[in-house]
């Protein structure tokens, strides 16, 4: 990634996020004719996510960073569906986006279940992909879990609550 790179807070989840783009990136040119994803396709933000400390902060951090109209306009959403952070036909914080957002349409593995978005492999079954082009859920969770609980411990957060993305528009949080 072109960004530069962030000493601070975020580093660990900045440098997972790269391993996930790294990986992306490849399994995206490898089999580029099976994937359907696309600028203006949404149909993965059609339901609020829940994230933990580090990712909610850094989600906090990027809408503090936008615009006094474009926060006015995602502050006033109704709902939590679709998520509170699509706006326009796309994600507002696409940078700052969660993990599992950047994991959305590739081929997934987890608790040994193999998973895609119904519109990318239709000509061809993930079930045939070598293990090294599917995603693992599970690893992914729990570096993510060890990376919050680290990111709680040096910044005072509480690494066993999850919330909703749209509590970074309560004002109770
Ligand atoms: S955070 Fe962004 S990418 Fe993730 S579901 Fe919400 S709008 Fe979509």
């Amino acid at each position: 990634m072109s960004t530069p790179r962030d000493h601070g807070p975020f580093r660990n989840l900045e440098a997972l996020r790269d391993r996930v783009y790294n990986h992306a990136q490849r399994v995206l040119l490898d089999h580029a004719a099976h994937f359907a994803c696309r600028l203006g396709c949404t149909d993965c933000c059609q339901t609020e996510r829940t994230v933990t400390d580090v990712e909610f902060d850094a989600l906090a951090r990027a809408v503090a960073a936008l615009d006094a109209d474009t926060r006015a306009r995602l502050a006033a959403a109704e709902g939590p569906t679709p998520c509170p952070l699509l706006l326009d036909g796309g994600c507002a914080v696409y940078d700052e986006r969660p993990l599992i957002c950047r994991s959305h349409g590739l081929p997934l593995v987890m608790e040994g279940q193999v998973d895609v978005c119904p519109l990318n492999f239709t000509e061809l079954s993930i079930l045939t992909l070598p293990d090294h082009d599917l995603l693992s859920v599970d690893t992914l969770t729990a570096v993510l879990v060890a990376v919050n609980a680290l990111y709680c411990q040096e910044e005072g957060g509480d690494a066993h609550r999850r919330r909703p993305v749209s509590a970074l528009f309560s004002s109770a949080d």
